[in-house]
C-alpha cells in the first residue's frame, strides 16, 4: 500500500471516517520521495528511533524499513485504528498514544533499553518549537533530531550570526546542536496543502561535555533572550534591561570583554554570549 497515494488516502479516509485536523497540523505528505529522504537523511540504520505524529503511517513504514525499532508517538487516537492496518507488516514498532509534550523520553527509551534515540518527524506545525527546544532541554540521550519544519523557522535553525534569519531560537539551537539543513520540500508535497513551503533539517546534538562551558546555564539563556529582546536597541540597552542593571554596568562588561558597547545581539555568536554570561555572574558573585 501506498501510503503517499491521494487515492489510498482518500480510501482510508472513508474506511475509517477519518477527517483532517487543522488544528492537531495534519497535512500528510503525498509525495513518496520524501517519507524515503527524509529516513535517509535521518541515518538511522539498526537504530532506536522516536518518531512524533505517524499519521497514517508513511514515513513510520521508512524509519521501521531502517530502524531496530520505532516508538511513534500519535495524539490522535483515531488514527490508531488506520496505522493498525497500514503497518500491521512491522513488529519492530509500538504506536504511543499521547501528546509528545507530555511524554518523558528519558523514560522512553529505558522502557525499551536503549541507551539512544534519534527523533525523527514531519512535526505538526503548530508546536514545532516547543517540541524541538523540549527534547533539547530534556536529560533524554537523544543523538540526532531530523525533522519536517517550515521553510522560515528553518532557515532560522541554521542561519549564520549577523543574517537577518538568526534569533534566539538559532542561538538557543547551536548550543545544543550542529544544525543542517538537508532539503526543501513544496507545499503541494502535503494533502491538505498548506499555505507555505517547508524543509528538513537535522540537528546532531553535541555531548554535553563537548558544549561551551557557561559558569550558569539560565543567566547564559538569559543573556541570548535579551540580546534579541528588541532588535533596534543595543546589546548594552538589551541587557540593561533583562538584567536590571545600568547602562553604565552594561558597558564595562562589553568592554571588559573587548566587545564594542555599539554592538547588536544579533551579530554575537554563541561563544560570545557565553563570555557576557560569565562576565556577569563573575560580577554577581564579587558584589555578594
Ligand atoms: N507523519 C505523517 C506524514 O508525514 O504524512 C503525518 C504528519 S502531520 C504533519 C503531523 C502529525 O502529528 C499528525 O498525525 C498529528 O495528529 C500529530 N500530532 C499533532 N500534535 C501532536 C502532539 N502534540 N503529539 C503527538 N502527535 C501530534
Amino acid at each position: 500500500m501506498d501510503l503517499t497515494s491521494l487515492s489510498v488516502i482518500r480510501y482510508l479516509c472513508d474506511k475509517y471516517g477519518f477527517e483532517f485536523s487543522k488544528t492537531l497540523g495534519q497535512n500528510f505528505l503525498v509525495n513518496a520521495a520524501i517519507p524515503k529522504k527524509t529516513a535517509e537523511g535521518a541515518d538511522i540504520n539498526g537504530k532506536f528511533v522516536i518518531e512524533i505524529g505517524p499519521g497514517f503511517g508513511c514515513l513510520t513504514k521508512e524509519l521501521c524499513e531502517r530502524a531496530k525499532f520505532v516508538a511513534a508517538v500519535e495524539i490522535d487516537r483515531s488514527l490508531l485504528p488506520v496505522l493498525s492496518e497500514t503497518l500491521s507488516e512491522f513488529d519492530n514498532l509500538e504506536i504511543i498514544n499521547s501528546d509528545i509534550l507530555d511524554v518523558d523520553i528519558a523514560a522512553l527509551c529505558e522502557k525499551y533499553g536503549y541507551t539512544e534515540a534519534h527523533i525523527c518527524a514531519n512535526l505538526p506545525y503548530y508546536i514545532t518549537t516547543p517540541i524541538i527546544m523540549k527534547i533539547l532541554e530534556s536529560s533524554a540521550p537523544v543523538r540526532s533530531v531530523t525533522v519536517m519544519v517550515q521553510k522560515e523557522l528553518a532557515k532560522r535553525f541554521v542561519s549564520p550570526p549577523g543574517s537577518p534569519d538568526y534569533g534566539a531560537v538559532t542561538a538557543a539551537v547551536m548550543y545544543y546542536t550542529k544544525p543542517k539543513l538537508l532539503f526543501n520540500v513544496s507545499a503541494g508535497s502535503f494533502y491538505p496543502a498548506p499555505k507555505v513551503d517547508s524543509a528538513v533539517i537535522r540537528l546532531d546534538v553535541i555531548p554535553e561535555r563537548e558544549r561551551i562551558a557557561v559558569k550558569n546555564k539560565e543567566t547564559f539563556f538569559g543573556v541570548i533572550r535579551s540580546a534579541f529582546a528588541m532588535r533596534r536597541k543595543t546589546l548594552v540597552n538589551n541587557l540593561s534591561a533583562g538584567f536590571s542593571i545600568t547602562k553604565i554596568e552594561a558597558e564595562s562588561i562589553l568592554s571588559s570583554l573587548s566587545i564594542p558597547v555599539s554592538v547588536r545581539g544579533e551579530t554575537l555568536g554563541i561563544e560570545d554570549f557565553a563570555r557576557i554570561s560569565d562576565k556577569i555572574e563573575e560580577n554577581r558573585s564579587t558584589a555578594r
